[in-house]
């Protein structure tokens, strides 16, 4: 039996999870598997600022979507706390150290979107941090 396709997505957050859940309903055979290293997936980072100031109590009700649901209600398969290191892009692997065990495996893809975020440009003007 021919293996499925499979897609693996880096990064859980807002562009992450929407690739993986397009991908599954444009696809619903294709395996779909996220890699994000931080224990959260899915929340709503522009609330951040309500949670410092203590309008929103419980960080909980940020996240939109847990690992589980996204299992569960999407049929996707969420690593977390599983960090990409290096990616082989002729025999298309990934290594991921998985931060929970502390150890390195290799993780095959026939697909890969890079959903990591980004980091501001900070001009080089007198008094930049
Ligand atoms: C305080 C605040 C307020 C904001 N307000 C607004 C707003 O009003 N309107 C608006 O449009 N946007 C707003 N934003 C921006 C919005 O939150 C971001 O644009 C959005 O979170 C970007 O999503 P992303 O998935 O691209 O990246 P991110 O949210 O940065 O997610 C990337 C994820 O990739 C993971 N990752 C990175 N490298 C690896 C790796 N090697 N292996 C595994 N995982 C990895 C990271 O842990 C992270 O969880 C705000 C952001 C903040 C912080």
């Amino acid at each position: 039996m021919p293996s499925r396709e499979k897609l693996v997505v880096i990064g859980g957050v807002a562009a992450g999870m929407s690739a993986a859940s397009s991908a599954k309903r444009a696809k619903p055979e294709m395996k779909v598997v996220v890699l994000e290293r931080d224990l959260h997936i899915s929340y709503g980072a522009c609330s951040l600022p309500y949670y410092i100031s203590d309008d929103v109590k419980d960080f909980h009700d940020l996240i939109v979507l847990t690992p589980q649901a996204a299992e569960k209600e999407r049929g996707i398969k969420v690593l977390t706390r599983h960090e990409a290191l290096s990616i082989d892009k002729e025999s298309k692997q990934i290594l991921v150290k998985d931060l929970n065990g502390n150890k390195e495996v290799e993780i095959s893809y026939d697909k890969l979107v890079l959903a990591t975020g980004g980091l501001p440009v900070v001009p080089p003007s007198q008094g930049s941090i």
